[in-house]
């Protein structure tokens, strides 16, 4: 039997380490405020930003909420962030994705203050990741940074593969694991003979959007297998881009969907919410 690294349980390890940070700040005068801004009402979306007012609440994070009508013009929008990068009580302010389409994304995740980016997409903000300084983390790539960490295994020197290169989760994940001395291969579409590129993995990070694509034949016995993917199935079921139950006979180590990569977003999401206080001062 695999380890099964337990991300529920890690998550709340880290919350609440985080609520203590939220209690020392309070003492010292200091609130944490998190703008959240959602255009329409997509189903997926609404659950994504309760979950996130939640976790702001369990860690005593104040939460503010701007629910906009699914016709708002971008400029309405940026108009709206830019009164919020005005905000001296708001430190982080999060625009859920996707937005409508007649709203240029890119657009609006660049006129949020690089010091109010907590969910890390400002070119600022990714540079400096890139090179190493601190500040703000990408949620989910620092999400399965923390799960590896603390369920004490090693990374670096460790062969890696990341298996998708988006610049939400595939690309920063490969720089975090640099980071930590990794030697890091990236895979994507476009790699010739993807399952002997996956079988040379120690480590293999999964964010294909795939459903369980990845079975036992693109694994090393005895590797480590991080699955970030997250899809519902027919019989709406949550799976990953993993497929569980082949992988799990051959690896060491294992991220269930749901309740592994999941919820350290919102953890990892939290933790830039205070880091937000610092770097605003
Ligand atoms: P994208 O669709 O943006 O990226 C997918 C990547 O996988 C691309 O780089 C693509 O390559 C690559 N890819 C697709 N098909 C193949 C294939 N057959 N062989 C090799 N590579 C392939 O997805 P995201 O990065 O946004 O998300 C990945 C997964 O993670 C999704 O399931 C998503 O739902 C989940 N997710 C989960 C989060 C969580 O909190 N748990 C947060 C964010 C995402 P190419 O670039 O060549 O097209």
């Amino acid at each position: 039997m695999p380890q099964i690294i337990d991300g529920k349980q890690i998550s709340t390890e880290i919350k609440d380490e985080l609520k203590l940070q939220v209690e020392q700040l309070k003492e010292q005068g200091k609130e944490v405020t998190l703008a959240v801004v959602q255009v329409g009402q997509n189903p997926a979306s609404c659950v994504y930003v309760r979950n996130k007012k939640k976790a702001c609440e369990y860690i005593g994070i104040c939460s503010l909420s701007y629910e906009l009508p699914e016709d708002t013009s971008e400029e309405e929008l940026l108009k709206l962030i830019n009164e919020l990068n005005q905000d001296t009580k708001v430190n982080g302010i999060l625009v859920q994705l996707p937005l409508p389409k007649h709203i240029c994304q890119d657009k609006v995740l660049r006129a949020i203050s690089p010091e109010k980016d907590v969910d890390c997409f400002h070119p600022v903000n990714v540079g400096k990741m890139f090179i190493g300084e601190p500040g703000f983390l990408p949620c989910t790539p620092a999400g399965v940074i923390q799960l590896l960490k603390r369920s004490n295994i090693e990374i670096a020197g460790k062969e890696c593969v990341v298996i998708g290169r988006s610049n939400i989760v595939g690309k920063p994940l490969a720089m975090l694991m640099l980071h930590e001395n990794a030697t890091v291969t990236i895979a994507h579409s476009k790699t010739r003979d993807l399952k002997e590129v996956c079988k040379r993995a120690d480590i293999l990070i999964v964010a294909i959007g795939k459903p369980r694509m990845i079975d036992d034949t693109y694994i090393k016995e005895g590797a480590v297998v991080v699955d970030v993917g997250i899809h519902r199935n027919a019989d709406n079921k949550l799976c990953g881009d993993v497929d569980y139950d082949k992988v799990a006979e051959k690896c060491s180590a294992i991220t269930p969907v749901p309740g592994g990569v999941g919820p350290m977003t919102i953890a990892m999401l939290m933790r830039n919410c205070i880091e937000s206080v610092k770097v605003g001062e």
